[in-house]
């Protein structure tokens, strides 16, 4: 392995691997990653077709992974009525497992890999200088990619980690029947619960709790069978769906605090410069975009067409005119959500205005990106 890079990507989720396939087109592109594929990971695995064509200009068909395509959703609250819409664009259920594998092997193709996790990075004069836990490596970009929350944003003393968050996930895979065509999002005391099928038929049930609503509970059976059952169609879910896994998936700390594009001159895409919420299920597909916008003007900067400030100036601009409102739209809905007054009013509102939920939820997803 070489020690000199022109770009090293630190993390190599779906963020870190997009930048890597479409930068290793033109330069040489090392990616860091602690952990080796494929691996489940966190998430409702509803992939927006946003990206559909972008994907597609970098060798990555989605429709070859999955045949599940999602046009309808539905939502449930306690035991309410059920509200149902057609979602605008419309996406894939595919798994982590698959997808995440899918671009690895489509990144290794041209990309140099490293199992190891970085531990710092620093500017100096005209490269950076990357820190693993066995390695010292240089390069002249450093994109960070490294997710929601990780020991590299503590090193960098990010404003955003200094702060406890109260969110926790769980996601578990299992058998039951549900029809392909949709994805449902039903809430319940403290949090909300997504569930859609992924490629192999399997259903993935992934929810997002308050820390407060859950510790009173022992572990996570108990709390599926005292608040998830609360809500109706949850209830009939558990009733005669069968886990696949021996354990859930679970991560806490999940921070949905306002984060910045670039810090100290360090470039970051994916959940990395911002998290949106997960009710929203965009954040794969946002992922993917800052890869794409971010390898524009890297490209730029390493052809020395601008430098490296005019660099982090434009892909700064560029990410917040294409994320912000989304975000906060985001953040609106989830509050909306899970305040027991505001969803009874909203459901008052979509009752008799129901052409309103496709609108709102077109305001959490983007246009189809162009390669
Ligand atoms: C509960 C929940 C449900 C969700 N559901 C959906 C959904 O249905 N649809 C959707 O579109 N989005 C969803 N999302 C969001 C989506 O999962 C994320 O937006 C997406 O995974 C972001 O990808 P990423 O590449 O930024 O981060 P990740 O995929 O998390 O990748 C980060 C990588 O960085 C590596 N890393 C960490 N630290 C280091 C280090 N120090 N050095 C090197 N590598 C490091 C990690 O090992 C990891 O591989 C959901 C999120 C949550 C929390």
């Amino acid at each position: 392995m070489k020690k000199n890079y022109d770009v090293i990507i630190a993390g190599g989720g779906l963020a870190g691997l997009t930048a890597a396939i479409h930068l290793s087109q033109h330069f040489k592109v090392l990616v860091i990653d602690p952990d080796t594929y494929p691996r489940h990971k966190m998430c409702g695995e509803y992939l927006s077709m946003e990206v559909d064509s972008y994907l597609k200009s970098l060798g990555i068909h989605i429709n070859d992974l999955s045949q599940v395509t999602i046009n309808n959703f539905r939502f449930t609250r306690g035991s309410q009525s059920i509200k149902t819409a057609t979602l605008p664009l419309g996406g894939i259920g595919v798994s982590r497992y698959s997808l995440d594998l899918e671009l690895y092997n489509k990144a290794k193709e041209k990309t140099d890999f490293l199992l190891d996790r970085i531990s710092d990075i620093t500017l100096n004069h005209n490269h950076y200088e990357v820190i693993t836990t066995d390695q010292k490596l240089t390069a002249r970009q450093v994109i960070i990619a490294t997710g929601k929350r990780s020991l590299l944003d503590k090193k960098l003393a990010r404003p955003f980690i200094q702060k406890k968050s109260p969110w926790l996930a769980v996601k578990m895979h299992y058998k039951f029947k549900m029809p392909n065509d949709i994805v449902e999002l039903h809430a319940f005391k403290g949090g909300y619960a997504g569930l859609s099928k992924i490629e192999n038929g399997n259903v993935n049930l992934c929810y997002l709790v308050n820390y407060e609503s859950f510790k009173e509970y022992k572990d996570i059976n108990a709390f599926n069978k005292e608040v998830l059952t609360q809500n109706i169609a949850l209830k009939e879910f558990f009733k005669v769906a069968v886990p696949i896994w021996e354990k859930p998936i679970t991560i806490s700390q999940i921070s949905f605090e306002q984060k910045q594009p670039v810090e100290g001159k360090l470039l970051m895409i994916g959940d990395t410069a911002g998290l949106i919420h997960p009710l929203c299920g965009n954040g794969m597909a946002m992922a993917i975009h800052s890869a794409q916008i971010a390898s524009k003007y890297v490209t730029q900067y390493l052809q020395d067409e601008i430098t490296r400030d005019q660099m982090l100036i434009k892909y700064s601009k560029s990410w917040r005119k294409t994320f912000s409102s989304r975000l906060l739209y985001g953040r609106w809905l989830q509050k909306v959500l899970l305040h027991k007054k505001l969803t009874t009013l909203s459901y008052w509102f979509l009752e008799r205005l129901p052409f309103l939920l496709p609108i709102i939820i077109k305001k959490t997803h983007g246009k189809e990106i162009q390669p």
